[in-house]
């Protein structure tokens, strides 16, 4: 019997990787994909089909909004049968958000689905889009010797590391290794060879269910960050609004905030009217332990939930696909703090 060829479907959606400079006010602006794909003739190389899909018109990822992420969802489910991964191009902004978004909301994923961009531009001579794109081709096609995919989840790759989508967070404007997965080991690293750390790979409980994707998202969500000096009326703004039913904390280290009675009055508020406090750490590694330090123990006793070692874009993004489930709160906060996609550590 012939084997099949691999095929992947490429899904751009814009950011720096498919920009190029405005002549007249010199800023970068999308430009065609057509022109990204003549800018990587590699692609040719491989013994695979690539087809791809477009975006009209292609987008900065700081204009990605949560209908973005249904449409990209939508546009997986619709090709889930005929391709073997999918790659994603995408601007670094926003990738984190939108990685994670993603893995609450495909369902039942056995396949790759694999974001990646660039911080150069494809066509300059330095640009790190290139070798960002192939080996996101090639990690997306990839299947081990029973003809599984290698990595069935939803996944950022970025200068030579490939990150769990939901444990990445954007660590620099600047330097080509722009994503860091603080909290979870990396699930392959790129050299000579492909190392895929097999152990920290979630695998499908079934290789050939139906992926489902999530038709709503709630997003009334705020995030408050936390910072000396805050005063009692904004932190009442932001956990009280009649327009929000949750809130992500932003605290200090080990998810620690003032232990003035004004701010445990509005957390134990906020809590009164029903709102879903989540603690989330400032830190960019480690976790949130509200038996620690009194100040976080009082957070607790007043209704705040931990947010584990999640980070704040996954927190976001999984409050959004909870919310949409469900319009009951307390469910919201019990499975909040459950691992469904192996955003925080057990
Ligand atoms: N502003 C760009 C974007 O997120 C930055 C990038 O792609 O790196 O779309």
């Amino acid at each position: 019997m012939t084997k099949r060829k691999s095929s992947v479907l490429l899904i751009y959606t814009g950011g720096t990787i498919g920009m190029k400079q405005d002549i007249h006010d010199q800023t970068l602006k999308p430009f065609d994909f057509s022109q990204i794909l003549d800018e990587v003739p590699e692609l040719g190389k491989f013994a695979m089909k690539i087809d791809s899909f477009t975006f009209d018109p292609p987008i900065d990822s700081s204009d990605v909004e949560p209908g973005f992420w249904l449409k990209i969802a939508g546009i997986i489910k619709e090709n889930y049968d005929i391709y073997d991964g999918f790659v994603i191009l995408h601007g670094t902004d926003t990738m984190a958000y939108s990685a994670s978004a993603l893995s609450f909301m495909l369902d039942g994923l056995a396949k790759p689905v694999v974001f990646t961009g660039s911080q150069l531009p494809i066509g300059v001579p330095r640009t790190d889009g290139k070798e960002n794109l192939i080996s996101a081709v090639e990690i997306a096609s990839a299947k081990d010797a029973s003809g599984h995919a290698i990595v069935p989840e939803v996944c950022i790759y970025f200068n030579s590391k490939l990150m769990r989508g939901n444990r990445a967070t954007k660590v620099s404007s600047e330097n080509f290794a722009a994503f860091s997965s603080p909290n979870y080991p990396l699930l392959a690293e790129v050299g000579i060879n492909i190392r895929y750390n097999t152990d920290a790979i979630r695998k499908p409980r079934d290789w050939y269910q139906p992926v489902t994707v999530a038709g709503r998202l709630d997003t009334r969500v705020s995030i408050l960050k936390m910072h000396p000096g805050i005063t009692p009326e904004v932190v009442r703004y932001f956990l009280c609004a009649p327009e929000t039913r949750a809130v992500i904390i932003e605290t200090y280290g080990s998810g620690n905030a003032p232990s003035a009675a004004w701010f445990l009055d509005i957390v134990k508020e906020a809590s009164a009217l029903g709102k879903i406090l989540v603690n989330v750490t400032q830190c960019l590694a480690g976790t949130v332990d509200m038996d620690i330090y009194a100040g976080g123990k009082a957070m607790s006793r007043a209704g705040v939930i931990s947010g584990h070692d999640s980070t704040t874009e996954s927190a976001l993004a999984k409050l959004f696909y909870l919310m949409g489930r469900s319009d009951d709160n307390e469910w919201v906060k019990d499975v909040m703090q459950r691992n469904l996609k192996g955003e925080i550590s057990d």
